[in-house]
């Protein structure tokens, strides 16, 4: 894939912005895409995300929410005390 071929997972409204045109890597596909530097996920990808999304309803949503927000804490919990155990060394 040429990054500098436009495609379907760039973001071509971003373009205008100062920090518009950042060659960046789809945390979803990996794959290559130009966009804001903030973004990390491609056009394609969230467009099938948001179809996902719209399409459940909203006690799959809001389970959903629940899941993603214990995850996160999770992450965090095992992430201090990985920090936690550096420190001790
Ligand atoms: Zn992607």
């Amino acid at each position: 894939m040429n990054p500098l071929i436009p495609s379907d997972r760039d973001w071509p409204e971003d373009s205008s912005d100062e920090n518009g045109n950042y060659l960046s890597h789809c945390s979803s596909c990996g794959l290559t895409f130009i966009g804001h530097k903030r973004r990390y996920i491609c056009r394609k990808c969230q467009r099938e995300h948001d179809a996902w999304w719209a399409a459940m309803s909203p006690e799959e949503r809001e389970r959903k929410k629940a899941e993603n927000e214990r995850a996160t804490q999770e992450m965090f919990k095992k992430l201090f005390k990985t920090l936690d155990k550096d420190e001790q060394v």
